[in-house]
């Protein structure tokens, strides 16, 4: 509550609560820990998959699979890739990498070759278990052009040129593959082993060791692995589903994927914490599938980055969907839109819908509204800094900002990763030698605490020596009533140096003229920030956790303008 946060006026940073204290559990005794708790109570549902676990059926399903990877020889500090969609595999894949102190490498679902095989060979991946496929991709196609002596293999260790690291590929699906295991045998195996034997190892682990490997986005240069531990990501799944008030009577509906964090810490880790359901509507995010599982196992909560939310609120069967059962949710991973907030609360039940704001970097949220904000607060700001942790905003100079002023966000604290895999030089760039994560977000915090994101430290267009920031103008632009999305980005302009471009996606069934959207902004913003060009769209590029690529955008543009 507020009443035991610090004072912020005037502090030169400011500092989240000390209570409650911090969790000591490493990821497997907090799972062992619920596990014992709810027993036969229903803890994970796939329903693509048709698939659906008690706490008691999901210990065991891990409890086999880790033994199968430690029959492998597979031992704490091993990585182990993973690269699929949502499915229950990635689950207790999770869990049983985490028993034996294995450190699993999330792999995007999105990756193709090139990537992955990146991915794969920066952390040296001895196993690597993955889907057969996902959308219209052939996962174990792509792998098979990257390791041809995959299906040469017999059943033993892969010794493949180009991942030299790679020893066993698990795979998903039915059936025998040439060259790899199945999931399903290696759990079959795994449940030789004693849970005596496994706990032996499980009891060596602390909770300072590494225990995941996340390649971020990649929205910004070549992917990098932020590696955390326990303590990161146990404590960063309790404070946030704390904030949401969450008890093992919700129901957690989670379309957002494991490979980020928003799907496995605040979803699926959060879950633990309390012993909450979590459901699990498909393996990619479809907005009629979500709605029906919220709908079909009455779910308490749902999280989503923002442009899910739109598509479920603008889905033409939006009105048939009984979404009554919710009541909270997390709308995080990119600027939540004020407009797109309200509806979530009024149209979709959801009035203790809380915002988070983080990184993969920080485990990964930093600063979450809380349901008994005020509702302005809770729809037009981040909320306010986590439990045990340190915020500051620092200008050009590395000065430490007063509240009110604009500048870069920095966090510390328990939450912040131990670094980036094996690349010392981008994990000083990125937290200095005092501890700070510098988050390369722009922000403002109010004397009262409350957090706005306004852009990225490189998201600015200058337009004629005029700063313009494109998250201003994207929320200006959102209360247009025929605008679906919007993202703002610049181009280069031989006059002005920049100029302002707008891809906009018109909500269904509407038509908006370029004229109709300049008039829009007459009067109403300054005249360098009324965008100069304006394109219509159906979609637009974005990652897998709904990060708009305005890389891809702007080069599209280049093109269309012929600038080299
Ligand atoms: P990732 O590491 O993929 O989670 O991306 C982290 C970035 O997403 C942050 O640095 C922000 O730029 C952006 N982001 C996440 N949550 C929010 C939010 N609630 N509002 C604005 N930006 C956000």
């Amino acid at each position: 509550t507020s009443t035991n946060r610090l004072p912020i006026a005037g502090l030169a940073h400011v500092a989240g609560n000390t209570t409650p204290p911090l969790l000591a559990d490493t990821l497997f005794d907090l799972l062992a820990s619920t596990v014992g708790k709810e027993g036969d109570r229903e803890a994970a549902i796939f329903l693509q998959q048709n698939r659906r676990f008690t706490w008691k059926t999901l210990g065991e399903a891990v409890d086999a699979f880790a033994g199968g990877l430690h029959r492998l020889g597979l031992a704490k500090g091993d990585r182990v890739g993973i690269w699929s969609p949502n499915r229950w595999e990635w689950l207790v894949t999770q869990y049983a990498t985490a028993r034996l102190g294995l450190i699993l490498v999330n792999i995007n679902p999105a990756y193709r070759t090139a990537e992955l095989e990146y991915a794969l060979t920066k952390v040296g991946c001895k196993a690597l278990v993955t889907a057969e496929s996902f959308k219209s991709s052939d996962y174990l196609q792509m792998l098979a052009t990257l390791a041809p002596e995959l299906t040469a293999a017999g059943s033993g260790p892969l010794n493949a040129a180009r991942l030299p690291d790679l020893r066993y590929v698990i795979h998903m699906g039915e059936g025998a593959r040439p060259g790899m295991l199945s999931f399903n045998q290696v759990s079959a195996d795994g449940e030789q082993v004693s849970r005596d034997e496994l706990n032996a190892i499980s009891a060596t682990l602390t909770q300072d060791e590494p225990i995941n490997i996340q390649f971020t986005s990649g929205t910004t240069g070549a992917p990098k692995g932020a590696t955390l531990t326990h303590a990161n990501i146990v404590n960063n799944g309790h404070f946030v589903t704390a904030a949401m008030k969450l008890t093992a009577q919700d129901r957690l509906c989670i379309p957002v994927p494991f490979y980020h964090c928003f799907g496995m810490v605040m979803g699926s880790i959060g879950c633990v914490t309390k012993g909450a359901t979590m459901v699990f509507p498909g393996e990619g995010f479809d907005p009629a599938a979500t709605l029906n599982a919220v709908q079909q196992e009455t779910c308490t909560a749902l999280y989503g980055v923002p442009t899910m939310f739109v598509a479920m609120l603008d889905h033409s069967e939006f009105k048939n969907f009984d979404v009554s059962s919710l009541r909270t949710g997390i709308m995080a991973g990119a600027p939540c839109p004020i407009e797109v907030m309200k509806r979530v609360v009024s149209q979709m039940h959801m009035s203790e819908v809380t915002i988070a704001y983080g990184m993969t970097e920080t485990s990964p949220v930093s600063f979450q509204s809380a349901i008994d904000d005020p509702l302005e607060r809770r729809v037009t700001t981040v909320g306010r800094v986590h439990p045990h942790v340190e915020v500051k905003i620092v200008g050009d100079d590395g000065e430490t900002l007063k509240p009110g002023v604009r500048g870069e966000l920095c966090t510390r604290g328990y939450s912040v990763m131990q670094g980036y895999w094996d690349d010392p030089v981008r994990t000083t760039e990125a937290i200095d030698a005092e501890g700070w994560m510098h988050t390369g977000d722009l922000a403002v915090i109010d004397d009262e605490g409350y957090c706005n994101i306004v852009g990225r430290v490189k998201d600015l267009v200058i337009r004629g020596g005029e700063n313009v920031y494109p998250r201003e103008i994207e929320e200006f632009l959102y209360r247009h009533p025929k605008i679906r999305e919007v993202q703002v980005f610049g181009v280069p302009d031989p006059r002005y140096g920049e100029e302002v471009c707008a891809w906009i996606v018109p909500k269904a069934g509407e038509t908006i003229s370029e004229d109709e959207i300049k008039a829009f902004c007459k009067e109403q913003i300054a005249h360098y920030k009324v965008p100069r060009y304006v394109r219509f769209k159906t979609e637009l590029p974005t990652t897998v956790t709904g990060k708009a690529q305005k890389f891809m955008m702007r080069d599209a543009m280049l093109d269309e303008l012929g600038i080299s």
